[in-house]
């Protein structure tokens, strides 16, 4: 069966077949210990429930003293109440006495509160002279203390499984005493390109040869996914040297790209290979500009791949996607099908859908209307508002050289073969704003 004869999926019907396939790792067996500074973006595993009560103790949570609220009720600037300072009470130290009435102690911020005081009166409504503090002011009662576990109790689930962890996470586990923790492994993407003309970019050009760009680009792409690429170089077009590289592939990653070799031309293998193979081809084509030759096939047989902690080897099928050749299809199938399926298997359980923006088009977009279309550009902030540029000079799948710096795809839909300037349409972000 040749493309040309295969009705076109559309981009949507693609995605939820392709989301569809996806089963994320496994939250007993696909998973590493990490320490905590090294766990930047990695997913977490296991949930995290706080051991302690937080604050540990009542803190204070300005510089002042520390008083008996019932002492101070009354205090004034034209009727100070005069106390005395027993003892000074830095951050990091245990308070030595307990306070009585008439007495105070010096206190700072993140201090423990001394037995006795139950407020704190900031060091701006007093005046202090020696060893007495002059209160000018009547504070609230309890006002400034931060009560032992008043943020959270020992027992309280912290984070849940699934998260991306950043900064704010991070700063969580520390705080929650866990120096080393379970995130999932990261997914292992395998990448080759084929095509008798490519070489690589140190090599010089004989007529007729072009450099694969495709396999360095998805590299920086899947290393950007979280997942960690396995590059296997360029492949002939020769069927055995594909089934070969492809049989490797499967067997050794989560998710196998490959490029070129998808469409209809006599070289073009790869489906038939991955047929022969016993792969299930579930998408041939989608009616998409750029990106039509879309191949996406599941392998039914379990292979086995290595467990990266126990070096066991443990079952695992592959989900193969096979780009089309061009380099401008290869990013923008990339970034429309295979970001989301590696984020939704590295195990997040929220985020992993590609964000679309509606923003307003500062150029006229055009399309033949006949397939879902994505033009690259920019999105510019303009007051505060996001406005799409699209990239100057051609936009065919096979230039690539507009695409860079890019963060958007413009997408005109079926149908659609105009968008004017000042009209709004539907972005897909790519990239960094
Ligand atoms: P194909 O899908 O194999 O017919 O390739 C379509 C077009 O993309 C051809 O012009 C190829 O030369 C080009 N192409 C294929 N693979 C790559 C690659 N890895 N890097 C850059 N261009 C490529
Ligand atoms: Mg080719």
């Amino acid at each position: 069966m040749i493309k040309d004869e295969i009705a076109m999926l559309s981009v949507n019907d693609a995605e939820a077949i392709i989301l569809n396939l996806v089963q994320p790792l496994d939250a007993q067996r696909d998973i590493e210990v990490v320490d905590l500074l090294t766990a930047d973006n990695r997913i977490l595993a296991t949930p995290v429930t706080s051991s302690l009560d937080f604050p540990h103790w009542d803190n204070s949570a300005m510089d002042g003293y520390a008083v008996r609220y019932e002492d101070v009720q009354h205090a004034s600037a034209e009727q100070p109440v005069i106390l005395e300072i027993i003892e000074e009470i830095p951050a990091g130290y245990q308070p030595q006495s307990t306070i009585q009435p008439g007495q105070a102690a010096r206190i700072f911020t993140g201090a423990v509160i001394p037995a006795g005081a139950d407020t704190i009166v900031i060091q701006e409504k007093t005046r202090r002279e020696e060893n007495r503090v002059f209160i000018l002011a009547a504070p609230q009662a309890q006002e400034f203390v931060r009560h032992k576990a008043s943020f959270y109790q020992a027992g309280t689930p912290l984070l849940s499984a699934g998260i991306r962890l950043n900064a704010a996470e991070i700063a969580v586990l520390a705080v929650a005493q866990c120096p080393q923790l379970n995130v999932y492994r990261r997914p292992r993407v395998a990448i080759f390109s084929t095509g008798d003309e490519l070489v690589t970019p140190d090599q010089p050009l004989e007529p007729g040869q072009i450099v694969d760009s495709n396999q360095y680009a998805l590299a920086a792409l899947v290393k950007q996914s979280g997942a960690e690429p396995l590059l296997l170089g360029i492949i002939k077009d020769e069927p055995d040297a594909l089934q070969k590289a492809i049989a490797y592939a499967i067997a050794n990653a989560d998710i196998v790209i490959s490029s070129g070799g998808v469409s209809v031309g006599d070289y073009d293998y790869v489906d038939k290979i991955l047929e022969s193979l016993g792969a299930k081809i579930h998408i041939r084509a989608v009616g998409m500009k750029p990106g039509k030759p879309l191949t996406v096939a599941t392998f039914p047989t379990q292979h086995s791949c290595t467990d990266a902690i126990n070096r066991v080897s443990i079952p695992h099928s592959s989900l193969y996607f096979g780009l089309p050749g061009n380099p401008a299809a290869v990013l923008v199938t990339f970034w429309r099908f295979v970001l989301s399926a590696i984020k939704k298997l590295s195990g997040v359980t929220d985020g992993w859908k590609p964000i679309f923006l509606k923003v307003r088009s500062r150029d006229e977009l055009r399309s033949d209307g006949k397939r879902e279309t994505y033009l690259w550009g920019k999105l510019h902030l303009i007051d505060g508002v996001y406005e799409f540029h699209k990239a100057g000079g051609s936009h065919s799948s096979g230039n690539l050289i507009n695409l860079a710096q890019t963060n958007a795809l413009a997408v005109l839909p079926i149908g659609k073969t105009l968008i004017s300037p000042e009209e709004k349409v539907q972005v897909l972000q790519i990239g960094y704003l």
